[in-house]
C-alpha cells in the first residue's frame, strides 16, 4: 500500500508545469502555489509564447543564433528544428 495520496487536481490551476502529484515543475518551489500564482500558462499560452519565441529567434542573423545557441541551448537551435518540421508539414499538405 503506498503511502502517498494522489493530489485532488482539479483544486489546482490550468498551467503546464503542474504534475500529476501536484508539484510545479517550472520554478523551484515543490508544490503548486494555486491560482494565484503570477507564473501559471496554460499548454495553449505556453505554446503561443515559445512560437513566438523561436520565430523571433530564427529572424535572428545567424551569428546572434550561433551565439545564442552556444550560451543556452548546449550549441543546438530548436527554433531551426521547429522551422524544418513546420516547413516539411506545409509542404505535405501541398502534395
Ligand atoms: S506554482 Fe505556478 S507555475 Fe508552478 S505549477 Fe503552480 S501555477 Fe504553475
Amino acid at each position: 500500500m503506498s503511502i502517498y495520496k494522489a493530489p485532488d487536481l482539479s483544486k489546482f490551476p490550468d498551467c503546464y508545469g503542474l504534475s500529476i502529484m501536484g508539484k510545479c515543475s517550472r520554478l523551484t518551489l515543490f508544490y503548486c502555489q494555486g491560482k494565484e500564482c503570477a507564473f501559471k500558462q496554460s499548454k495553449e499560452e505556453y505554446s503561443v509564447l515559445k512560437q513566438s519565441a523561436q520565430k523571433r529567434l530564427a529572424s535572428l542573423s545567424i551569428s546572434k543564433q550561433i551565439r545564442i545557441a552556444k550560451k543556452y541551448y548546449g550549441g543546438s537551435m530548436p527554433w531551426k528544428e521547429d522551422e524544418t518540421m513546420a516547413e516539411k508539414m506545409a509542404e505535405s499538405k501541398n502534395y
